[in-house]
């Protein structure tokens, strides 16, 4: 099977074929750091790692290189960091730390590159320098711009005309600009806001400018795919292709453009002024957002994966719990073969086909339910496909939990708990009853551990507990 992905460039569905197969290349945008990740800012980290690791599995883990950048200068950014009365590094550190923790929650791996747009102002001067070489840029006013007339094929991504795209966007009608479209590459700070020397004084970079240049520094000119947020398409991914492009004689920057749909909440748009904003901390072990509810990462990522990456999705507590009910009936399934489930066999044929086919999980997860039913008749060679599939996505079948310090000291608290042994002791009757089917005397134990306040996990690595909450 061949990988097939919809490339927003050409609206179509196109057989993947990467410029180097020894050296697969994706850049994603990050996030912009300066308050705690909504939860959806979740889908583009979650969409994109599975596909992160499909394009892992088929061309080997040290063929892939994966770069998702961190925003952090932005006018937002100074102006919380003044509310808060903190430095704007301290904001950013904070934040972006956060941030790696909650996606790290979510099942996601790494990227194979971080950067922060802040340790690449040189990369960024270098490339307005080569636009304006390039008759692409001009400088005005201690400004300088991108001029959109210069490109011909301004618009090709968002398939809109200059007209069409003056008349829609909100556009900034500043006295120094030539064309209405024209973009800021780089503005003035004055000596209360960051800056940096640059042949135009000292100023700051625009927000396209960034991605252009962090993806330049670890990708190359052209590189596979780029993604993000079906709302960066334009004009933030449109003004990437035309810097990027500007600076590199016309060689295309990415050969194909992902863009994920949009998340709503209970069927609204998420917003502070609804009272329906939520981050992906709320939803955490962590937090009491939902009057006492809360959900393990792995059930919010398996929640999220249950529509398609290019449909809208409407996230509702409805579909978490769904989410976590099947997620549970999963591991007991699997759990209750004594035998350790296998690693290393092939990944079932029609998950994998679905999951080619423009990542299709909806149709991927519904092979995984056939799989959850043939195990639950006694298949073990489905078992271990279902273990298999759900690995291939990043589904974790131990209960991986925010890995927030509050849990970290729970877990603590539950290993603390048994300073006698006793707990470890009964944990390991209860596996050899379960061993030998021996279910009313491993229900028994876990009951009895539970009147003492402890809740047994089971995974395929072993049992783990925690103190009830
Ligand atoms: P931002 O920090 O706002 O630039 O967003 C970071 C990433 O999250 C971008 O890829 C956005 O497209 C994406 N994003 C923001 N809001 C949503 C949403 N409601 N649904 C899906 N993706 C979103
Ligand atoms: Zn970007």
């Amino acid at each position: 099977m061949t990988l097939r992905l919809y490339n927003t460039l050409t609206k179509t569905k196109e057989d993947f074929d990467p410029l180097n197969p020894a050296k697969v290349r994706m850049y994603v945008c990050g996030p912009t750091v300066y308050d705690f990740a909504h939860i959806g800012n979740a889908r583009p980290a979650i969409v994109f790692d599975v596909l992160f690791r499909l394009l892992r599995h088929t061309y080997g883990d040290a063929h892939v290189i994966y770069v998702r950048n961190i925003t952090d200068v932005d006018d937002k950014i100074n102006a919380r960091a003044a509310e808060r009365n903190i430095s704007i590094r301290d904001l950013t550190e904070e934040t972006a730390r956060i941030y790696a923790e909650d996606i790290a929650a979510l099942g996601c791996l790494p990227p194979t590159v971080t950067p922060r747009a802040t340790e690449h102002i040189a990369q960024m001067i270098r490339i307005i320098e080569q636009l304006i070489a390039a008759g692409h840029a001009y400088e005005a006013d201690g400004h300088v711009l991108f001029d959109v007339s210069s490109k011909a094929d301004y618009g090709k991504l968002a398939r809109r005309s200059l007209d069409e795209m003056i008349a829609g966007a909100r556009v900034d009608v500043a006295p120094y600009k030539k064309g209405a479209m024209d973009f800021v590459l780089w503005k003035p700070s004055d000596a209360a806001t960051p800056g940096w020397e640059s042949p135009w004084g000292r100023g700051r970079p625009g927000w396209h400018i960034e991605c252009s240049a962090m993806a330049g520094e670890y990708l190359g000119e052209t590189f596979d795919i780029h993604g993000g947020g079906i709302d960066l398409m334009f004009p933030h991914h449109e003004n990437e292709i035309a810097q990027s492009e500007g600076a590199h004689h016309g060689h295309p920057l990415a050969k194909v453009w992902m863009h994920n749909g949009f998340l709503q909440v209970e069927g609204e748009k998420m917003s502070k002024s609804l009272g329906n904003f939520v981050t992906i901390r709320d939803h955490l072990p962590i937090s009491d957002k939902f009057g006492g509810r809360s959900w393990d990462g792995h059930t919010l990522r398996f929640a999220m994966l249950q529509t398609h990456y290019r449909q809208p999705i409407d996230w509702t507590v409805e579909g978490l719990k769904a989410a976590e009910k099947v997620l549970a009936r999963w591991k007991e399934v699997l759990n209750s073969f004594p035998v350790a489930l296998q690693s290393d066999i092939q990944p079932p044929v029609r998950f994998m086909a679905a999951l080619e086919d423009d990542l299709n999980l909806p149709q991927a997860i519904a092979e995984m339910h056939s799989l959850a039913d043939a195990a639950r008749r006694g298949s073990y060679q489905a078992a271990q496909e279902l273990s298999r599939a759900g690995e291939i996505i990043g589904i974790s079948w131990i209960d991986v939990q925010s890995q927030s310090q509050e849990y970290q000291i729970r877990q603590a608290v539950a290993d603390l708990s048994d300073e006698d042994g006793s707990i470890r002791e009964l944990v390991e009757a209860r596996n050899v009853a379960r061993k030998a089917k021996n279910f009313a005397e491993s229900d028994r134990i876990r009951d009895e551990l539970l009147a003492r306040g402890i809740v047994l996990k089971d995974g395929p690595q072993g049992t783990t507990w925690e103190v009830k909450r």
